[in-house]
């Protein structure tokens, strides 16, 4: 059990209020951790503060008194950078959860950082807007933890990153400084552009209290459909078809039968397709209409590039196929102990790369499980080692350390860019 200095809680009791700082053991797990789930939690307390004003006077008497902290959104992060483990103060943006009205003349929207992201979604949705951030844990993801990771997620090949879509930032230093990095302005060219800093770097050089966001308007007319192809590279070929298709693509994400296997041992699924496949494509489009849909979704089947598929007829079966996709993640955890690596490549060297990693896989760990899904369109590939049942925890733990100089060595091979999670 860590604890903090005494002058330094005793600064905090005058200073904030009664309920600011959390003690309670039940608190501590809970605050101390993220998604990972791996690493042992090992808060001293947890901070909630109000405002920027309060994040700034605390980290001033952090600073003052040598007080470690973990920011803290969400927590749905995979690669365990909110979880203190070695007796730091939580700082959770939680309470700091407002939203200001929509400029619709700028088609932007000030939030504290703790706004959660299905929370600016749908504040945003009442005036026919949207920010473009989206993934399976937006319900519990704050936009603080989103900007701070960079976030990707399933609509990348349609609008980006996180990065693009925050105009402006308040950030309070570790000294407790407050910066404001580019207000509200599209176009500043002046100097550096500090914002782009703090935008992917997971709280290493500030807390972000606040951010002015860019929106866009709510994508009309969505068409989702569920293919299944034999293998990666009738995964690939399709993408080719559906860059080429009379529509939009604003998603497409791809899972193996291994993943659907583990989300139905998990929970209740549909189960759209009449014959399985070992590859499954879900596919997202905007602006589609119906005839040129219909004859493009003919000539896949026409030229064999699918040998199963189906289209939601309406909001509710479109939810069901998202929910194959978006309950893998939960799915692995919960049936089993994932080792997680999150791979971004560019398109082109997919194949080599899985085929490199098949055969890794074979002559190493033979007989392990990989669950693979993801993003194919920006070509970031989730990779899930699972620890077979009859290996003991412990002895996971021990290989999973080792891995990460031939993974990388693999990578070198086929020239792609592997960032490797060490937990
Ligand atoms: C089911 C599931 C699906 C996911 N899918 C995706 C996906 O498709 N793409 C993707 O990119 N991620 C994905 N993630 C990972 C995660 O949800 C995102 O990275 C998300 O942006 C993290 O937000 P959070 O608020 O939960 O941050 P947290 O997990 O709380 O924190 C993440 C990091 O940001 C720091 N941080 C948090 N808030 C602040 C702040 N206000 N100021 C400074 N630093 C801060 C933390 O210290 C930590 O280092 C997924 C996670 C789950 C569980």
């Amino acid at each position: 059990m860590f604890s903090l200095p005494g002058d330094f809680l005793s600064a905090i009791a005058a200073d904030f209020p009664a309920d600011f700082l959390l003690t309670d053991p039940a608190d501590l797990k809970e605050y101390g951790r993220d998604w990972t789930r791996v690493i042992e939690p090992a808060a001293s307390a947890v901070a909630l503060p109000r405002s920027t004003d309060e994040v700034s006077r605390l980290l001033t008497l952090c600073h003052r008194h040598g007080v470690h902290i973990v920011p803290s959104g969400g927590r749905t992060g995979l690669a365990a950078g909110a979880v203190a483990a070695k007796g730091e103060l939580v700082l959770s943006l939680q309470r700091m959860n407002k939203m200001f009205p929509v400029d619709l003349l700028g088609a932007t929207v000030r939030v504290q950082a703790g706004a959660v992201t299905e929370a600016v979604h749908a504040h945003a949705a009442e005036h026919g807007l949207t920010w473009p951030v989206d993934f399976a844990s937006k319900g519990s993801s704050q936009v603080g933890g989103n900007i701070a990771t960079n976030a990707g997620g399933v609509r990348v090949i349609r609008y980006g990153l996180t990065r693009q879509w925050v105009l402006g930032l308040q950030v309070v230093l570790a000294n407790g400084d407050v910066l404001e990095l580019n207000g509200a302005l599209e176009k500043n060219n002046t100097g550096a552009d500090l914002r782009q800093l703090f935008i992917g770097s997971e709280g290493t050089l500030g807390v972000i209290t606040e951010a002015t966001l860019k929106l866009t308007r709510l994508p009309e007319k969505v068409e989702v459909l569920l293919f299944a192809v034999p293998d990666l590279a009738g995964v690939l070929s399709l993408f080719r078809e559906a860059r080429k298709g009379p529509f939009t693509v604003m998603a497409y994400e791809f899972f193996t039968e291994k993943c659907l296997t583990r989300l139905r041992r998990h929970r209740k699924a549909a189960n759209p397709l009449s014959s399985p496949s070992d590859y499954y494509v879900l596919l997202e489009v905007e602006r589609a209409e119906s005839e040129a849909m219909e004859a493009w979704v003919g000539s896949v089947f026409e030229r064999e590039l699918a040998t199963d598929g189906t289209q939601a007829q309406h909001s509710s079966q479109a939810a069901e196929l998202w929910a194959l996709r978006e309950g893998i993640s939960e799915s692995l955890s919960a049936t089993g102990l994932p080792h997680k690596n999150d791979i971004a490549l560019p398109i082109a060297e997919l194949q080599a790369f899985c085929a490199e990693l098949e055969a890794f896989f074979e002559k190493r760990y033979p007989g392990w499980e990989i669950a693979l899904f993801g993003h194919i369109g920006d070509g970031n590939l989730h990779l899930n080692v699972m620890k077979p049942d009859n290996l003991e925890k412990a002895e996971f733990c021990k290989k999973r350390a080792r891995p990460t100089t031939t993974f990388l060595h693999l990578s070198k091979n086929t020239k792609g860019r592997f960032r490797p999670n060490t937990v």
